[in-house]
Order: C-alpha cells, then sequence, then structure tokens
C-alpha cells in the first residue's frame, strides 16, 4: 500500500531520551498536521507537541493492518512466538529509556518502572506468544464425532488504554492479540503516549512485520472516536473510565464488533477484628501508591469497630512516612497527578465531603511538594450514599467507614455500582469466607496486588465486561471455531437432524 508522508518530525528529547512524536503506521513513522501539547506531571513543563490522528491516518493505520493480517495470521503460533520474543528483548534493551518516558508524561515512580513495569510489559509478551502454543490442537470427542476446537484470529483489533499505567496495559493486550495472529492498531492515551511511541521503536528493531502493529496517537475525542467507528475493526479492547466505555459500547454496538471494558473501580478494604492489624495497615498505605490513580486500589475501608482506633493508628504511622515528591527521586513513594483538571477534581470530591460533614482525617489539600502533588487523605464520618463513597476519585483520597458484624460489612461493600476488585484482612478462613460474598471480579485475602498472568483478570457491574488473562485472553481475541468430523461415515438423510 501507498501512505502520504510528511516528513518526521524532530523527535522529542525527555531526560535525554529521543523518542519520536508521530505515528506509526504500516512499518513508518508518519508525521500529523495536527499535533497536541503534551506536559509533564511532575512539574508541568512543556514535553512537546505529539501528533493527533486524523480520521484519515486512522484509515490508514487499519488498512495496514488489515493488509498485514494475511500473512501474520498465517504464520504458525512458533513462528509468531520467535517475533514476539525478539519483541520482548527489543523492549528489555530499551528499559531504562521505557522508565524515563513513562516517569516523565505519566508520572509513575522510575523505581516501580523499573522493578515492576518494565519487566512485566516484556513478561506481557512472552507469556501469551508462549500461551499461544497451547491453543491449537485442541479436540473434544463425542461419541458421534471428532471436534477440532480452532481459535483462529480475528482480524483487525483496536487497543485503547489510559494514561496512569500506558506501558503495561498496552502490552497486556497487544502480547495476546499479536499472539493469536491478529494485527492492531493502538491510540495510546492522550496524556502519556510516550512509551507507546517507544514500542513502535522496539516492534520495528525486532522485525515485526509492516502494518501488524500500528500506532496512532491522537485525542479520545478525535482520533479515538475515529478509530471505534470504523467497521472493519474485529475486536475493540479498551481499559479507561465508564463514560468512555459506554460511548465505545454504543459505536461498536452499532458495528456488532465484541468489546472488552476494563472499567474503574471503588474497591472495598475490610479489615475484620481478628485481622494482623499492623499487615493490614501497611497494605492500606500502599492504596496511596500511584498518588491513588491505581482501578484496582482498595479505597473504601471497612474496619471493625472495635479495632479501628487501633487500626488507624498504625496507618498514620505508615502515612506519615509516605515520602511524597518527584517520580524520578528513588525515595520517592508517592508522586504527583496526572494533569491539574485531576487535582481539581479530586480537590472537589474532599471539599463537597467536607460540606457535607465528613472528617477529614488527614491531608486533603495540595501537597508542598508542587502543584501537582496531593497530600495523602483519609476521609470519614461519611453517609453510604455519600458521593465520595460512592464514585471513583482516582486520586490518593480513601474513606473509612466502620462496622459491628460481619454481615454488614458485607452489605457494605457490595453497595457499590463498581465491582472490580476487593481486599480483606481477618483470621484466613473467616475473611476468606467474606471474600466469597463480596461481588468483584476479584479479591484479596491477607494480601494486595498477587496478579499472575494466567489468572482472570476484570469487573463486574459497572467495573467491565469480559475478563483478560491466561485463556481468557484468548477466547476474547480469537473467533473459536468447531469443525467437527464424524467418526463414521456420514449419509445425508431427512431423518437427521
Ligand atoms: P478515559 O476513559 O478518559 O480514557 C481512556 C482512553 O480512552 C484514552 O486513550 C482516551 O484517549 C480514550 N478515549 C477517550 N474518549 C474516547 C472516545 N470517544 N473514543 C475512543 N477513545 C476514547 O480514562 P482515563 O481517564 O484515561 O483513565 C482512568 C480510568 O481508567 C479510571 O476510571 C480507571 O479506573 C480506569 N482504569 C481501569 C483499569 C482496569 O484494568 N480496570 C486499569 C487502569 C485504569
Amino acid at each position: 500500500m501507498t501512505i502520504t508522508t510528511r516528513p518526521a518530525s524532530t523527535p522529542l528529547n525527555i531526560d535525554g531520551v529521543v523518542v519520536s512524536p508521530d505515528h506509526y503506521i504500516n512499518g513508518e513513522r508518519v508525521a500529523a498536521e495536527q499535533t497536541f501539547a503534551l506536559y509533564s506531571p511532575i512539574d508541568q513543563r512543556l514535553l512537546g507537541q505529539v501528533a493527533c490522528g486524523s480520521s484519515e491516518q486512522v484509515d490508514m493505520a487499519i488498512t495496514a493492518a488489515a493488509a498485514a493480517f494475511p500473512h501474520w495470521s498465517a504464520l504458525s503460533a512458533e513462528e509468531r512466538q520467535r517475533y514476539l520474543n525478539r519483541f520482548a528483548d527489543e523492549i528489555g534493551k530499551r528499559a531504562d529509556d521505557f522508565c524515563v518516558l513513562e516517569s516523565n508524561d505519566a508520572g509513575v515512580l522510575l523505581s516501580r518502572m523499573r522493578h515492576g513495569v518494565v519487566p512485566r510489559a516484556m513478561q506481557n509478551i512472552r507469556y501469551f506468544a508462549e500461551h499461544a502454543l497451547q491453543l491449537q490442537n485442541r479436540t473434544l470427542e463425542t461419541p458421534q464425532a471428532l471436534h477440532r476446537i480452532r481459535h483462529d484470529p480475528a482480524g483487525v483489533v483496536a487497543i485503547i488504554t489510559p494514561w496512569n499505567a500506558p506501558l503495561m496495559l498496552t502490552t497486556w493486550k497487544l502480547g495476546p492479540a499479536l499472539a493469536a495472529g491478529n494485527t492492531v492498531v493502538v491510540k495510546p492515551p492522550e496524556w502519556a503516549p510516550l512509551t507507546c511511541s517507544l514500542l513502535a521503536d522496539a516492534a520495528d528493531a525486532a522485525g515485526l512485520p509492516a502494518g501488524v502493529l500500528n500506532i496512532v496517537q491522537g485525542e479520545g475525542a478525535s482520533t479515538g472516536n475515529h478509530l471505534i467507528s470504523d467497521p472493519r475493526l474485529a475486536r475493540i479492547s479498551f481499559t479507561g473510565s465508564v463514560p468512555t466505555a459506554r460511548h465505545i459500547a454504543q459505536v461498536a454496538g452499532g458495528n456488532l464488533v465484541p468489546c472488552s471494558l476494563e472499567l474503574g473501580g471503588k474497591s472495598p478494604f475490610i479489615v475484620l477484628d481478628d485481622a494482623d492489624l499492623d499487615n493490614a495497615a501497611a497494605t492500606a498505605a500502599l492504596m496511596y501508591r500511584n498518588a491513588g490513580q491505581v482501578c484496582l486500589a482498595g479505597t473504601r475501608l471497612l474496619v471493625d469497630e472495635k479495632v479501628v482506633d487501633t487500626f488507624v493508628g498504625l496507618l498514620r504511622g505508615y502515612v506519615e512516612k509516605l515520602q511524597v515528591g518527584d517520580p524520578r527521586d528513588e525515595s520517592t513513594e508517592v508522586g504527583p497527578i496526572i494533569h491539574p483538571r485531576q487535582i481539581e477534581r479530586v480537590q472537589g470530591f474532599v471539599d463537597r465531603a467536607r460540606e457535607q460533614g465528613a472528617q477529614i482525617l488527614w491531608g486533603g489539600a495540595a501537597h508542598h511538594a508542587g502543584a501537582q502533588y496531593f497530600q495523602p487523605t483519609l476521609v470519614t464520618g461519611v453517609e453510604q450514599h455519600a458521593e465520595i463513597v460512592q464514585s471513583e476519585v482516582f486520586g490518593p483520597v480513601l474513606t473509612l467507614q466502620t462496622f459491628s458484624a460481619v454481615e454488614e460489612a458485607i452489605t457494605l461493600a457490595n453497595d457499590s455500582d463498581y465491582g472490580l476488585g476487593g481486599i480483606c484482612y481477618g483470621a484466613t478462613e473467616r475473611a476468606t469466607a467474606v471474600a466469597e460474598h463480596i461481588h468483584t471480579g476479584f479479591i484479596w485475602v491477607n494480601s494486595f496486588g498477587i496478579r499472575d498472568l494466567a489468572a482472570p483478570f476484570g469487573g463486574c457491574k459497572r467495573s467491565g465486561i469480559g475478563r483478560e488473562g491466561g485463556e481468557w485472553s484468548f477466547e476474547f481475541f480469537c473467533d473459536i471455531k468447531d469443525v467437527v468430523v464424524p467418526r463414521q461415515p456420514f449419509r445425508a438423510s431427512f431423518s437427521h437432524r
């Protein structure tokens, strides 16, 4: 195919790391007529201008992906695995650059990038490439026939991700989508687009055939909307907010394109009276990680009234020690809020709660580290129906409620439109029994954040539709086909059903 390209834009230089602000379509960098300004959450400095994809550029990307599909989907899973392992190797070679970029544009802690996110991004690619090998040759034997169950690649997949974990979430979707034999168009988040751009460099260096992976930068309402509206898509895999998901589901519904939707959360964190309170408090302090911009954080503390004073005292001790500041500093534990708009939003939630009679046990205002930083905050004296209990704040703000009986804790925990995750601390058997009554996609007992790529991940209620991870990712990214071969010679007759 022919692509009309403009000369590549001057690369951005972010703390010494050079990265392209352009799209990556059909194996080439493509500049855009329109751009958007990208600012760092660390200090609001301008990082540069990034391409904003037009409808024509989205069309080019989908056309490139569709053209690459027959070849990529016809490769064996082993051949695709070789490409994808090289892709993971190339991500590894750029590990330091990924850390610098996402720390600068998303405000993720550099230390977390280095030790958690980048290794996980590589694992996302390798794990699904390996897992795809097992998808072949599944056979179901029935008395009448052999059913060869095939996981056929679906076609061109759109991947849309949010700003709070762009590298992790994009690779978590890319791994299974590509391993299954699909070709992909990614629309990165406009507030944190740089690591996705670097992914294109890694794919290019790994020799991924042109058009297999395309990246179209841009804003959600324009570029994103052009992408989801294209009827050539076979799947849309989206992680982000509920309002955007509603829109995507409506548009995709019009074209009957299946969507996977991973959305927000307002997860309960239950502390029973027989919990290891110090352990529970140390884990609760972790909810302030990434400045609370974590979908699966347990932001609603529900604590047995018999132990609440001890628990709050212990939690206060941990929170007072938290280092808030520049995410590039190795000692920082809580970084910035992504955007001034989000700071206003977080402050608005806290102010309205205060006006409605809530008490702020700590925090509640901007942090002295700078305009983009918010103090870890605990709000109590809140009614169950209060906005701050029911809405996702997506900032370093937890609420505290008490209960007198376990049944009450379960009722409070389940009284939410969201159903992503949860945490329950208590004597293991009792906490596990409570966990089983919580209506969420997953729940951690006496722990937090343990995730395995083989395990299902996703939410109930307004927290999403579908599951990702292990075989669930392949169920979504594949068309499942039953090739039926009769055991006995088959002779057509009207008596057959
Ligand atoms: P968002 O919905 O505003 O944006 C997410 C992505 O959608 C961005 O790339 C954006 O450009 C794009 N987008 C926006 N409008 C669009 C449109 N009309 N058409 C197509 N694309 C469009 O969400 P956000 O503010 O970036 O992210 C925060 C939300 O993501 C929170 O609710 C958080 O809980 C959720 N989240 C969920 C998970 C999960 O796994 N469940 C993980 C991380 C974040």
